[in-house]
């Protein structure tokens, strides 16, 4: 059975040769090889058999194989229409997966999630993402609040990692904060190239999101909070009043932004980096109500 996995250099490259598929690098197209890899992955996201299970870009199939080996079901978005004949093939022996052929970023998640999955049933998305649209799809699927469990994702090493940074950091940005505003982030392991095929140019990591019950944080305004922290970063090595002066440019003038800082009690001479995700709340909440009574 096992030297039958579609994740082995052997079979895919059988199958590759039978449809004479081609690679579309603007697809993000490096396919796993390694079973012992996806098994992993499998269980860091926590999949058992009552688990509903949601792919983005099956490819061949390598990791929708072992999804539908330990899910109960597997629900997988795959825009390349020329891999929907040897998704048929390949994973013809399970009865328990559907391919949608969509663009992820254009899916209705949430209606497709309410349809095919039982109502109490644990959901998981699971998947080797399209290196040039994770961050997009990410967000997509975060700010949709859908009512996935957690999110465990094969990304480019150095996405992974400022996803999952601390404060203080070299990775630690708004990037940071978007996503820990959602979720608990967690780089749950490191992959060498070997894995894939072609490997990619980049090196990667798994990245565990688990869903938060409710914000860590209270912010008045999410728009507003996000702009400020991605201003509070704009220019890594600026103060924060150089950012925020840049930021209000003429909502606010030099002594307004001096004043917000102090009460919401922020040094001004501090740096985005420096800032927790609490402080960012104070920041955000601070400035809203000054900018919207227009003080
Ligand atoms: N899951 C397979 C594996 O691990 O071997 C393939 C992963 S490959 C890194 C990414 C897959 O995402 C490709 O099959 C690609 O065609 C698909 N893809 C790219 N952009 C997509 C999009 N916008 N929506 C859905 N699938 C997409």
């Amino acid at each position: 059975m096992i030297n039958q996995w579609i994740a082995t250099p052997k079979r895919t490259k059988a199958i590759l040769e039978t449809y004479g598929f081609s690679f579309k690098k603007s697809l993000g197209q490096n396919f796993i090889i390694d079973v012992n890899i996806l098994k992993n992955i499998i269980q860091k996201a926590g999949i058992d058999e009552r688990s509903g299970a949601v792919e983005i870009g099956p490819g061949i199939g390598a990791l929708t194989e072992q999804l539908a080996v330990s899910a109960e079901k597997v629900i997988a978005y795959e825009i390349d229409q020329r891999l929907l004949p040897i998704l048929n093939d390949t994973l013809s022996r399970y009865g328990n997966i559907e391919i949608i052929n969509e663009d992820i970023l254009k899916a209705n998640v949430a209606d497709m999630l309410k349809s095919r999955f039982k109502p109490s049933q644990p959901i998981y998305v699971v998947a080797n993402l399209p290196y040039y649209i994770t961050t997009p799809i990410l967000m997509k699927l975060l700010r949709e609040d859908l009512p996935a469990a957690s999110l465990t994702v094969m990304i480019q090493k150095e996405v992974a990692e400022r996803m999952a940074a601390k404060p203080n950091t070299k990775s630690y940005g708004s990037l940071s904060i978007a996503v820990q505003y959602y979720t608990e982030a967690k780089v749950v392991m490191n992959v060498p190239k070997s894995v894939f095929m072609p490997p990619p140019n980049v090196d990667s990591s798994v990245l565990k999101l688990t869903r938060r019950e409710k914000a860590p944080v209270h912010v008045v305004d999410e728009d507003f909070f996000f702009d400020m922290v991605q201003a509070c970063f704009a220019q890594r090595r600026k103060t924060l009043r150089n950012n925020l002066i840049r930021h209000f440019e003429s909502a606010a003038d030099n002594r307004t932004i001096s004043n917000g800082l102090k009460q919401a009690g922020i040094d001004e001479t501090r740096r985005g980096e420096s800032l927790d995700m609490e402080e960012f709340a104070e920041l955000a909440n601070t400035f809203y109500k000054i900018v919207k009574s227009g003080a």
